[in-house]
């Protein structure tokens, strides 16, 4: 099965796909998490990708889909992915059908969680991560057992620079002007899916379930 999950950073896509990859077996794969994995291990790729993820820029397409068609590679791939974060523009939602038809391959659904700019304001100004496991947590929703401190790894909690105001606005405009089309893109496919991003997780899961019956 091959999922895309839409929606606007911090939307609650990410917890989605989490739980899609668990219950279907396939791997959950999350661009922003690769760009961040290179970005830690200091990577040629993560050192060009900072530069535009400090800004709440996207990262260019070139170097989006060559990272992401290299993950394709993996034997994990064979039985499908959850795509959390790309595509991100219609120029990479045209390689990606691209890519797959050459396979003789589409996509299953495309499933866009919705959530109001407001919300996502308020959401991100109280999500932390943890700068070595990636854990993330909310300081009214998802708080970690110890304030201030990584559950799974011990490690202290961070405000990502990505999270932080002025970036969580950039990224919603970004979001808006580059991202927000794809909606389209696939509802022209036949294939979106709407879902209640305001809603409890597990309540937008199951409708989620229903809908890959
Ligand atoms: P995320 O964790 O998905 O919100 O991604 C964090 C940052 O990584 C984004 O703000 C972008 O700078 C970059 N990024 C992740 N996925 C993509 C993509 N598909 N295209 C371009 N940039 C991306």
């Amino acid at each position: 099965m091959k999922v895309v999950m839409l929606g606007a950073p911090g939307a609650g896509k990410g917890t989605q796909a989490k739980k899609i990859a668990a219950k279907y077996d396939i791997p959950h794969i999350s661009t922003g998490d690769i760009f961040r994995a290179n970005l830690k291990n200091g990577t040629e790729l993560g050192k060009k990708a900072k530069v535009y993820m400090d800004q709440g820029a996207l990262v260019p397409d070139e170097l989006t889909l060559e990272l992401i068609m290299d993950r394709f590679k993996n034997d994990d791939c064979k039985n499908g992915y959850v795509l959390d974060g790309f595509p991100r523009t219609i120029p990479q939602a045209e390689a990606l059908t691209k890519a797959l038809a050459a396979e003789g391959q589409k996509l299953d659904i495309a499933i866009d969680v919705e959530v109001s700019d407001e919300r996502i304001v308020k959401r991100m100004g109280g999500r932390r991560a943890c700068p070595n496991c990636g854990m993330t947590y909310h300081i009214e929703t998802l708080k970690p057992q110890k304030e201030g401190i990584c559950d799974k790894c011990g490690t202290e909690l961070i405000v990502r620079d990505d999270d932080k105001p002025e970036t969580v606005l950039k990224r919603l405009s970004v979001y808006h002007e580059q991202t927000q089309p794809l909606i389209e893109y696939y509802a022209n496919e036949k294939i979106l899916l709407t879902v209640d991003g305001t809603k409890d997780a597990d309540v937008v899961f199951s409708e989620i379930v229903e809908a890959l019956k």
